[in-house]
């Protein structure tokens, strides 16, 4: 299945909530789910009908792919895998995709969003426990070092993101040393660190049709 590649605000409209795939714009007033809430489409704002189970548990298996920027089948091996680990397969498969370099490049706050945040280490900005690594889907574990190289830390948008970032805070599995652009993971994260709002369990259940 290809990646898509349309308006990133469609998917918002389309799943019905803010997913913030859009980086600094999402916080302003700029924001198409804040102007225009409806699906898209011609017949966007009429009402909509009532989903069945089914189309429930699929609109929320798209949502949480389309959050993390993930295609079909490499969601689908997510879900695998974690039913194979010990837990709650929900939140198991949340913590996998929580673990992805990307998506913790992004909480670090060194992007303004998921899709910046990719671009950023497809680009080899980024070094684990030393090792240069371009892998977005790279699966950090606790005590991996990850650091941003030395060439790029006088970029000015890592100069600009920065800035913002030490003074917002971080979430609390996640620690950074800002005066040397390192971050580590302290911790893997539970569900209560995980901020997206998804129902996982209508995900497993979904798969286990
Ligand atoms: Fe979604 Fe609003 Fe961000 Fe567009 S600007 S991606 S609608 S949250």
């Amino acid at each position: 299945m290809a990646r898509y590649t349309g308006p990133s605000c469609r998917i918002c409209r389309r799943e019905g909530d803010k997913l913030f795939l859009k980086g600094d714009r999402c916080y302003t007033e700029k924001c198409a789910m804040d102007r225009r809430g409806y699906p898209p489409g011609e017949h966007g704002q009429s009402r909509r009908r009532k989903q069945s189970e089914y189309g429930l548990q699929l609109r929320e298996k798209q949502k949480t792919r389309r959050i993390y920027g993930v295609m079909e089948d490499q969601f689908h091996r997510y879900y695998e895998q974690a039913t194979r680990r010990k837990g709650v397969t929900g939140e198991l498969l949340l913590q996998s995709l929580e673990r992805r370099l990307d998506n913790v490049v992004y909480r670090f706050g060194l992007a303004s969003s998921r899709t910046e945040a990719r671009q950023m280490v497809r680009h080899g900005h980024f070094h684990v426990n030393g090792r240069k690594t371009d892998i977005p889907s790279y699966e950090v574990r606790e005590g991996d070092v990850i650091e941003l190289k030395q060439g790029s830390r006088q970029l000015p948008r890592f100069q600009e993101m920065a800035e913002m970032a030490a003074t917002r805070g971080i979430v609390e599995w996640l620690d950074m040393d800002w005066e040397n652009y390192r971050g580590t993971v302290v911790r893997l994260p539970n569900r209560e660190d995980i901020d997206i709002p998804v129902k996982e369990h209508l995900i497993v259940e979904m798969y286990s049709r």
